[in-house]
């Protein structure tokens, strides 16, 4: 017997179950792997095992974000992170393990663990009854992933993400750009507008056109993706203009500086509601990063742009969470299903353990008890956390790593001393929140 049913032990759902079982409640962990099932990029039957990079990032807690997500985690006695110490290897300020032994310290201290029981079996249907985790993540198999999407409605499961770049706000030229919504619809000034003349264009589409791109594995390339996810460097390529029928069109725009329409436009829509993340809208893209950044910083406005994230294309199972998740990552309709890891809309090995360490307090209060509060909008855990379960935008969800624009902003502070300013009142906050839960709290 059990309390609590977890799927997939891979990040979240290795952290997830460490949770809980240091609590004093019995898990099961389904993990397909070594039980007949596989993913298309995971190599071995080990727990937690880290598909691609071998690095958690950056390790600095007063300047970086998922930095300070990791003092939380330490803070947390997070599995992963106490694995990763005992793995780490030489990466500068960064924090990189050993893979190999990295997951063969995960799954020895969950095989040893009295609490724990570790089934390897695939699970193809949501489970009816009982409280349950599903981190099955990215690459969740697809009969479980269909049964999802049967109790979602399949437009609130994603199979790929295209993402648009996100630029922080505090980068962006207003002086050059303008806020406008086409043909003032909305309340008229819903949209950051960046002009381009014909020139401008055709050199934009010779960009695109030369910028190197990334290619599908064989395994991307046999999903079908959809005409609303196609890359911007595809469409350009189907002729000269096709963009500026697409997403660089200008009609309805009036730019301020010539009072007519341009010749072509970068439309930018608000991602959060803090109004410091803007996605360029239509801007999927398989352009390698560095391409990426010349050639958007040629975008007139975005001259100085600093992004939050790049565009991309990849398989990617998840969900839109803002609308069908509740704030402590259930299924609404179905209370028993939480969800974390990957599958949730975070984004990394370190944010998909944070939300696994986290569902795994708000199962655990539950069995106690007990009321569940957030930790602080200020914590990266508690950033993260409210953005996956509300503060997103659901209509252009996207899967999103840690970073401080997902922090309530601090406009007061000089750029310079933001990002200590953000680390420190986050830790502050998060001590005042550990505290308040009566959590044993390591020294970090
Ligand atoms: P996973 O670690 O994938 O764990 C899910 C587990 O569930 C797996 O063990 C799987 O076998 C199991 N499972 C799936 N379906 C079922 C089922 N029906 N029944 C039972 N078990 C099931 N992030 C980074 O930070 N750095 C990177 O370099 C990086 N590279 C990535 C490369 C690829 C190809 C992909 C797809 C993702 C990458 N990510 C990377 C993103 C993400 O951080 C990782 O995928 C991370 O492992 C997600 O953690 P998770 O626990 O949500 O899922």
């Amino acid at each position: 017997a059990h309390d609590v049913h977890i799927i997939g032990g891979g990040l979240a759902g290795s952290e997830a179950a460490w949770q809980l079982a240091r609590r004093g409640f019995r898990v099961k962990i389904s993990e397909m792997r070594g039980g007949g099932g596989s993913t298309p990029a995971h190599q071995t039957d080990g727990l937690a095992e880290l598909v691609c990079s071998n690095s958690f990032r950056s390790d600095d807690d007063e300047k970086n974000a998922v930095g300070l997500l990791h003092h939380e985690m330490r803070r947390l006695n997070s599995l992963v992170m106490s694995a990763g110490e005992i793995a780490r290897v030489p990466a500068g300020s960064a924090m990189a393990v050993d893979r190999d032994v990295f997951s063969e310290e995960v799954q020895k201290v969950l095989e040893s663990h009295p609490n724990i029981e570790i089934v390897r079996e695939q699970v193809n249907e949501l489970p009816g009854e009982g409280l349950t985790i599903i981190a099955t993540g990215p690459l969740t198999a697809v009969p479980l992933a269909e049964s999802i999407g049967r109790k979602t409605g399949a437009e609130s499961l994603a199979f790929f993400d295209a993402i648009a770049p996100i630029v922080h706000h505090d980068s962006i030229d207003m002086d050059i750009c303008w806020m406008q919504s086409r043909w003032n619809k909305g309340d008229g000034k819903d949209y950051i507008n960046c002009a381009m003349d014909k020139e401008q264009y055709l050199a934009f589409h010779q960009g695109l056109m030369d910028g190197e791109k990334t290619e599908f594995k064989q395994w991307e390339a046999d999903t079908p993706y959809f005409e609303g996810c196609m890359p911007i460097e595809v469409m350009a390529s189907r002729g000269v203009d096709t963009l500026r029928y697409g997403p660089m069109k200008p009609v309805g725009l009036d730019d301020p500086r010539t009072g007519r329409w341009p010749y072509a436009v970068v439309q930018l829509r608000q991602d959060n509601k803090l109004g410091t993340l803007w996605n360029m809208v239509g801007f999927q893209t398989k352009l390698k990063y560095a391409d990426q950044i010349s050639l958007f910083r040629t975008i007139p406005g975005l001259q100085n742009a600093e992004f939050a994230r790049l565009g991309g294309l990849h398989r990617n199972t998840f969900l839109n969470s803002p609308t069908i998740l509740d704030r402590q990552l259930r299924l609404k309709g179905g209370e028993h299903i939480r969800f974390a890891g990957q599958i949730t809309g975070c984004e990394g090995y370190v944010e998909s353990s944070a939300v696994g360490l986290l569902a795994a307090l708000m199962a655990a209060d539950q069995l106690a008890g007990r009321s569940w509060q957030s930790p602080p909008r200020t914590s990266a855990m508690g950033a993260l956390l409210a953005h996956i379960t509300g503060d997103a935008e659901a209509e252009s969800y996207q899967p999103m790593n840690i970073n401080f624009g997902l922090f309530p902003p601090l406009h007061d502070v000089k750029k310079k001393q933001r990002k200590e300013a953000y680390t420190g009142r986050g830790k502050e906050d998060f001590t005042t929140w550990l505290a308040a839960r009566g959590e044993a709290p390591n020294s970090h």
